[in-house]
């Protein structure tokens, strides 16, 4: 676990993923959930962190992807929690629409992954979009991301400048990306989410894949979005 400022951690017991644990004063949330066979993992690690698990009462799913939602239906067998998405990722979370991003290559992609990541979807999810406070989060805006997924969200801390930007960016080789072109339900709208975060003031940017930027991140959307 790595502390980002007071309050927010990485979570880095889900493989090639990354989850965030976000400290309330009442109780705890999860961002992203890891996939289905880091479950126990990421339970070892609060535990190794001094963290209870039953202190956990929320989880804000970025998009239903299962390398982020997989591990949902273990941890919750374990201690039930609500769980937040965008109500255009909430019919892939609970099974009621395809979990592919569609095409016949995100599908073809999907059929290979799958298997890899099994997981099960959830009886129930919470819609949050912008403009409405999640419960026990009360500092963390909700931002709509889309493109990777139509759904895709990100949360963002105005006061200390910290983003969680789901798979909506990804820090890889030392670089900033968009979602590969094969992983992109939306390439306008991917672009058009990359204009508005560029205007945001960015200190540290928390992908779901790769290392944290931290210190002026902003500068790092900024060159994305000219190259
Ligand atoms: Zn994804
Ligand atoms: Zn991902």
């Amino acid at each position: 676990m790595k502390r980002i400022a007071e309050g927010i951690y990485l979570l880095e017991s889900c493989g090639f993923v990354n989850a965030y644990l976000l400290e309330g004063t009442q109780d705890m949330t999860l961002v992203d959930a890891g996939p289905a066979k880091t479950a126990d993992a990421l339970l070892d690690e609060l535990k190794d962190n001094g963290f209870s698990f039953k202190d956990v009462q929320r989880a804000v799913i970025t998009h239903a992807h299962a390398d982020h939602c997989g591990a949902l239906t273990a941890l919750m067998a374990k201690h039930r929690f609500k769980v937040y998405a965008h109500p255009k990722d909430i019919p892939a979370l609970t099974g009621k629409a395809p979990r592919a991003p569609g095409g016949l290559k995100s599908f073809c992609m999907g059929f290979f992954h799958e298997p890899l990541q099994p997981w099960e979807p959830i009886d129930v999810a919470l819609p949050v979009e912008p403009g409405q406070p999640v419960r026990g989060l009360p500092q963390w805006q909700i931002l709509h991301l889309p493109g990777h997924t139509e759904g895709s969200l990100g949360l963002y801390h105005p006061t200390r400048q910290v983003l969680l930007c789901g798979d909506a960016l990804s820090n890889r080789g030392g670089r900033l990306h968009l979602p590969a072109q094969s992983y992109l339900k939306d390439a306008a709208a991917a672009r058009s989410t990359l204009e508005s975060l560029a205007k945001m003031d960015c200190d540290v940017l928390a992908c779901g894949h790769g290392p944290l930027i931290r210190g002026g991140a902003f500068r790092f959307i900024g060159k994305l979005l000219q190259s």
